[in-house]
Order: structure tokens, then C-alpha cells, then sequence
């Protein structure tokens, strides 16, 4: 049975009080049904959470649209210090959030105490202090002076999904606030909880009513009204493909600028010449919260030359990790999210094996855990234009691939619709300029992992996204841009 919520729409997870209802224009907001969030680590139900609408859609388009031209009018110091007191809320909470987030999407806990909450963190700290930086120096044209303005852009509508719920919510968050815009932020489904506890530390920070608005439920239902929704600006969205459409087609009814980070299915080219512990150590770190990474890099293609060497030493190197619950700090690797998920990877695991693949460690779900908990999985002798290496599967299943030459990496490493990101291990700076600039990826590393800076671009080309978030980029497309041209 799931934990009743108190009078005061609150319940209490991993010992935190956590408002099960939204939060519009200032106020906590029920609705007449409610849906059940669980936690993957063990299936315990952990609230029943007030499920949105199209009349909380409409409620909180209406509270952004009116806090809209006071928060775009507050002077940029103003908004830069109050998102500097919600980090200061952030760096309080560290270890309640890191709780809350760990019990509902079951990423584990040490990475959300020591990584994740102080990215979060980061986030508004670093949106805060930038905004001076987009002041450009006005130009002349025959005498006339230019001078760009970066005007707020209106209501912003944040859909973000399960993985990392509070980190990649935030990196929408802080800089559509930084800009002066409002902001409705509708979490996944499966991971609500943060998003709660983000308004109630912005509202203990003194953000005024309105400016930040947090609507929860289904993406069909909250989700697509508030995408339809014609006050709305902008709209950012961290998802899937499929749902990518849906809100691309909802928002060309309006016009509504999107900005779009979705999935992946990335490659980690491995040469001859690569430092091979490095090389399996950036492998074996694509198990990480348990492949549920837009950015994982999941197809390992690696020269054949050293292809067996690299097999044995992944194989001891993926047998030293530990899966169990996300809370014990001897864990390497927790649950994926949901019973739908894991059906989905096994689905993608079982069709390979039966159309040949050979499962070199793992293959199947952890059955000593029992729950949600998936074996780590490489899979080799897999064909280029199969399902396995052509599909994300979200999940912790990699593939293994040969080449012979570094025509042949390339020419593998880009058969896909994805274009997020890849991974280059090589000892060659030569050899790693020449692939780099070969690759379609939004994001290259060399003989590194998920190293982030927020000044970075960071999205994908092909059916990885629409557009770049980050740094300048982030500005670039929560605001209006206005040019102001002057006679002499
Ligand atoms: P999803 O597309 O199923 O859901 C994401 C969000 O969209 C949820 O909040 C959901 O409620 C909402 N939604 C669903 N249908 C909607 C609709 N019709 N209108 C409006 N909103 C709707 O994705 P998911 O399963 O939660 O997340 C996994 C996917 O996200 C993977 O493909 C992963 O690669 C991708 N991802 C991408 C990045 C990135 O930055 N590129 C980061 C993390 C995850």
C-alpha cells in the first residue's frame, strides 16, 4: 500500500517531507486523481502524487504568464542573487535530495551526494554569474550604432525525463530564470520527487510566486497540454525520439521555438594503440546508473588486432562490479527505473541472442537480486544493421564490434541516426583529430568520460536532437535576441 499523504498533501520518503502536489503560482495545487510513484530499488510504493491536466496545465501557464513581466523586469542582480540563494537551498539539501532522488530513480546514492546535488547546485550558480557576460559591445554601421539586447523570451515549458531528474531539470531551469523568463517544469513521471523539493527551496529563497511553477503527471495528459499551450515561448525537452515528435508537432501548431536533447546509441572507438586499461576502464563506465546515460557510449568497436586482449580484460574488469541496492556504498551499479524498462532491455537482449549474438558477461536480469536489477551485458558477434546496435536500449547492455582500419571505425562509428556523442581511445594525438573531425557527434571525448563543462555546447546532430544548451547556447535560445540600431 502506498504511504498516504498527511493532511498537508506531504509524505515522508527516506525520512524527507516531500509535497506530493504541485506547485503554481505560489501555491501547493491538488488534483482530483493522483497516480503511484515507486522506488526501483526495492518496488516499495513511496507516494501517491497529484496527477495534472490540462486544467493544472492551463492554471500554471496562467500563474508564468503573469509573473512573467515582473520577473523579466527585475534587474539581471536581482534574479542573479535569488538563483544564487536557491543553489545556497541546494548545497543545504545536499543530503535529502541525494536521499529522495536515489529512492525514486534508483541512481545510486554516493553519485548524487558527491556528483549530481552539487552539479545542481552549480547549475544556478553558474547561469547566475554569467549572465553579465551577454552584454556585447555595440558595433557602427555608417555612423549608426548596434546594440544587442537579450530580451526574456515569455513562459518556458521544461519536460524532462527519469535519469537524472534533478540535474538535467535544473540545467534547463537556471538558465530560462537567469534569462527573466518563467519557467513550468513538468518532471517525469517516474521520478517527481526532486522537482518538489526544488519549489519548495525556491520558494524559501524568495522567488517570487509564479516565476518557477512545477506541474507533475503523465506526458500525455500534463505533457502535451502544456506544450499545446499558447502562452508558452519555449520549450526544452530531455527525452525520447518518439515523444521529441509529439512535442515537435504540438509546438509547430503555436510556433513555439523547441529545443531538443534526446537519445543516443554512441560509440567508443578503441585503436591498437590505445592504453588498453584506459581503454576498458571507459568501457566498464558505461555501466553507470546502470546504462540509463543519453550519452553512454554503447557500441564498443574495437581494432581487431587487440580485440581479445580488450575482451579478457573487460570481462575481469565488469566481473569486479558489484550490483545491489543504491544505497550501499560497495554498489557499482544499481536497478533500472521501472518494470517497463527492464521488459524493454531484456526484450532488445533476448532478440539478439536469438538472432545470433553471443553474450560475452551478463544477458539477462540479475535474478539472485530479483527486482529491477539487470546483469551488466556486453554483447558481441552483432551485425551492423541489427536492432541491438541500431536502437538505443537504455540499459546496461553494451555491444562488441571489430574494425581493421580507421576508415572502417569511422565508417561504423556514424551508421546510426544518433549523433550525442563518442569516445576515442587512441595514443595517437594524430589519429584522434583525424577521427574526431570525421565523426557526427555533438560531443567528442579523447581518452576520456563524461568530463562536463557548463560553458560547453552540449546536444546532438541527427535524431539526437535539435539545437545546443550550455554556456552562451543556453542563453542563445531562452531569449529573444533584439538588435537596437541608432542614428548618430
Ligand atoms: P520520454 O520521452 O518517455 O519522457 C520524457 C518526458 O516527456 C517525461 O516527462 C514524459 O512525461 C514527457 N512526455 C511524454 N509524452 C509527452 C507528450 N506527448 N507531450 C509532452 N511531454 C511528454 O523519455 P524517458 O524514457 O523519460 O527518458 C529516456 C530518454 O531520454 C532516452 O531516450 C534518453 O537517451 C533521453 N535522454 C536524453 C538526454 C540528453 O540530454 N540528450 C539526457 C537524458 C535522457
Amino acid at each position: 500500500t502506498t504511504a498516504a499523504a498527511a493532511a498537508d498533501g506531504t509524505v515522508t520518503v527516506a525520512g524527507v517531507s516531500v509535497d506530493t502536489r504541485h506547485w503554481i503560482g505560489g501555491r501547493r495545487v491538488t488534483s482530483a486523481t493522483t497516480f503511484t510513484d515507486v522506488s526501483p530499488i526495492d518496488g516499495a510504493p513511496l507516494a501517491e502524487i497529484a496527477r495534472g491536466g490540462a486544467a493544472e496545465a492551463q492554471a500554471a501557464a496562467a500563474a508564468a504568464a503573469e509573473a512573467f513581466p515582473g520577473w523579466a523586469a527585475t534587474p539581471r542582480a536581482e534574479r542573479a542573487r535569488l538563483l544564487h540563494a536557491i543553489a545556497d537551498g541546494v548545497e543545504k539539501r545536499i543530503e535529502e535530495l541525494s536521499q529522495v532522488e536515489t529512492a525514486d530513480n534508483g541512481a545510486l546514492l554516493r553519485s548524487h551526494r558527491r556528483g549530481v546535488m552539487p552539479r545542481v547546485a552549480h547549475n544556478f550558480r553558474f547561469f547566475a554569474d554569467r549572465l553579465p557576460q551577454l552584454d556585447h559591445d555595440d558595433f557602427e554601421t555608417r555612423g549608426h550604432t548596434n546594440h544587442v539586447s537579450w530580451d526574456p523570451a515569455g513562459p518556458c515549458v521544461l519536460i524532462t525525463p527519469w535519469n537524472a531528474p534533478l540535474m538535467l531539470a535544473t540545467w534547463k531551469v537556471a538558465p530560462a530564470l537567469a534569462a527573466g523568463n518563467t519557467v513550468i517544469l513538468k518532471p517525469a513521471e517516474w521520478s517527481p520527487l526532486t522537482a518538489s523539493l526544488l519549489a519548495d527551496i525556491a520558494a524559501e529563497a524568495g522567488l517570487p510566486a509564479g516565476v518557477l511553477n512545477v506541474v507533475q503527471g503523465y506526458g500525455a495528459e500534463a505533457g502535451q497540454a502544456l506544450v499545446s499551450h499558447p502562452h508558452v515561448r519555449r520549450i526544452s525537452f530531455t527525452g525520447s525520439v518518439p515523444t521529441a515528435r509529439h512535442i515537435a508537432a504540438a509546438a509547430a501548431a503555436n510556433l513555439t521555438p523547441v529545443s531538443l536533447e534526446l537519445g543516443g546509441k554512441s560509440p567508443l572507438l578503441v585503436f591498437a594503440d590505445a592504453d588498453l586499461d584506459l581503454a576498458v576502464e571507459l568501457a566498464v563506465e558505461q555501466y553507470d546508473n546502470a546504462g540509463q546515460v543519453c550519452l553512454a557510449a554503447t557500441r564498443i568497436l574495437v581494432e581487431s588486432s587487440v580485440a581479445e586482449e580488450f575482451t579478457e580484460r573487460f570481462k575481469t574488469r565488469a566481473a569486479a562490479l558489484t550490483q545491489g541496492d543504491s544505497r550501499d556504498a560497495a554498489s557499482d551499479l544499481g536497478p533500472t527505473i521501472h518494470p517497463r524498462q527492464l521488459e524493454k532491455i531484456d526484450g532488445f537482449v533476448q532478440r539478439a541472442i536469438a538472432a545470433g549474438a553471443r553474450a560475452v558477461v551478463g544477458g539477462g536480469p540479475n535474478t539472485g537480486l530479483g527486482g529491477l536489477y539487470y546483469r551488466p551485458t556486453l554483447l558481441a558477434d552483432v551485425a551492423q544493421d541489427s536492432e541491438i546496435v541500431q536502437e538505443e536500449v537504455f540499459g546496461p547492455v553494451l555491444t562488441l564490434q571489430t574494425f581493421d582500419t580507421e576508415d572502417e571505425a569511422i565508417r561504423l562509428a556514424n551508421d546510426t541516426r544518433f549523433g550525442l556523442a563518442a569516445t576515442i581511445a587512441t595514443g595517437s594525438p594524430e589519429r584522434a583529430e583525424r577521427v574526431t573531425a570525421a565523426l557526427v557527434a555533438g560531443t567528442v571525448w579523447v581518452n576520456c568520460f563524461f568530463v562536463r563543462d557548463l560553458r560547453a555546447p552540449f546536444g546532438g546532430s541527427r535524431h539526437s536532437g535539435i539545437g545546443r544548451e550550455g554556456g552562451d547556447w543556453s542563453f542563445d535560445f531562452y531569449c529573444d535576441l533584439k538588435n537596437t540600431v541608432t542614428a548618430p
